[in-house]
């Protein structure tokens, strides 16, 4: 199959990507496969190395280690069969010079092997130069590379991918989101190089997570504040966003999330009858401070609030209110909604002073009384 003189693309899923190819001389660089996708894998790099020669311009690579082990399906932990053998970069650069599309998922963090780290490594992913699109698990090797200033020269768009992370943390979002904005929030601070493209676009997305099953939140708007408190780190996500404004105005911060609309999750590939993941955007830096559809501007830009504090326009509920509490504590999205205080206090409702027409009475308005 991988000799086949016009094949164009072979999708795999669920096998051992080895075995035994041998190549002459003049069988290498003469097919015309143009994509190569493997699901749910246990990939052999020297297999990979072989099967790389082979193609005379290949476009598209995916490369889906297993993220779901069985009994009989066990990766091989010789780390110089693995992704984490420096053989994978020797590999990779036989496309280089035609290679557009990479996407790689290390598979469960529990089977990774250690890297053997090739000193040149970034120097080799470099060498990529028409790489316009990567998809990296944070546990890709290959994403230790790009750290160490790896960036192909032209890449448009880094999409991370928390597949692996996501199953060893359980239903524990709150680290897992932290693990991701702490690692994003040092690339863009430090990784990045100058010369990065114009319209760049940074894209965490995040899989589909089975905590949003285990109970039904009914009204939207909760729902949505929900999403916002568990997947963001809403400071950090400002960083990132305006430190790649600083590189270029056209560069983007994407956040988005994979989910099953019916509400019963499958596992790739997705066969005959499953439904298929959607993906959800919940954060777009062209839209600043909205999350998950909620503008959270009022709450957390500083300057806005100084000039809103001015003019007397924050309100305080009754609660933070009778406990002394003004405006830089009692932080609402000044929609009637829970403050921060009173969501931390498990009441999760707040009262609030309205006038006859029953807009919020504000801060300063109630002092004057
Ligand atoms: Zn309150």
């Amino acid at each position: 199959m991988f000799k086949h003189p016009t094949l164009r693309h072979i999708t795999l899923s669920c096998l051992n990507f080895d075995g035994d190819l041998q190549i002459s001389e003049s069988e290498k660089k003469t097919t015309s496969l143009q994509s190569l996708t493997l699901i749910e894998c246990n990939v052999s790099v020297p297999f990979l190395d072989n099967v790389l020669s082979l193609p005379k311009a290949l476009k598209e690579l995916s490369i889906g280690e297993r993220l779901h082990v069985f009994q009989e399906c066990q990766p091989s932990m010789d780390p110089e069969k693995r992704t984490s053998s420096s053989r994978f970069l020797v590999a990779l650069q036989k496309q280089a010079h035609s290679l557009q599309r990479l996407t790689h998922c290390g598979g469960h963090v529990g089977y990774l092997t250690s890297r053997d780290t090739d000193p040149e490594g970034a120097e080799k992913l470099r060498s990529l130069v028409e790489l316009e699109y990567l998809e990296l698990g944070f546990e890709s090797h290959l994403y230790y590379y790009l750290r160490q200033s790896g960036f192909p020269p032209s890449l448009k768009s880094l999409k991370m991918l928390d597949s692996a992370i996501s199953i060893n943390s359980g239903h524990d979002l709150r680290s897992l989101s932290d693990i991701a904005f702490r690692s994003l929030t040092s690339l863009v601070d430090v990784c990045l190089p100058r010369t990065l493209a114009d319209d760049f676009i940074l894209h965490l997305k995040f899989s589909d997570h089975s905590f949003f099953r285990l109970f039904e939140i009914v009204d939207a708007t909760e729902q949505a504040h929900l999403l916002s408190a568990l997947f963001f780190d809403r400071a950090a996500t400002y960083k990132i966003a305006t430190m790649l404004k600083s590189y270029s105005t056209n560069a983007h911060f994407i956040v988005s999330r994979e989910m099953f609309p019916s509400g019963k999750s499958f596992i790739p590939p997705y066969m005959e009858g499953e439904e298929l993941p959607v993906e959800e955007l919940m954060y777009t830096s062209d839209d600043f401070w909205r999350f998950n559809g909620i503008n959270y501007r009022i709450m957390d830009d500083e300057n806005w609030r100084d000039e809103l504090k001015k003019g007397k326009k924050l309100v305080v509920c009754k609660r933070c209110r009778s406990r002394g509490l003004g405006v830089d504590e009692c932080r609402s999205l000044g929609d009637g909604s829970a403050c921060i205080p009173c969501k931390g206090t498990g009441l999760g409702v707040c009262e609030w002073e309205r006038d006859e027409s029953g807009e919020l009475v504000s801060a300063g308005d109630a002092k004057a009384e």
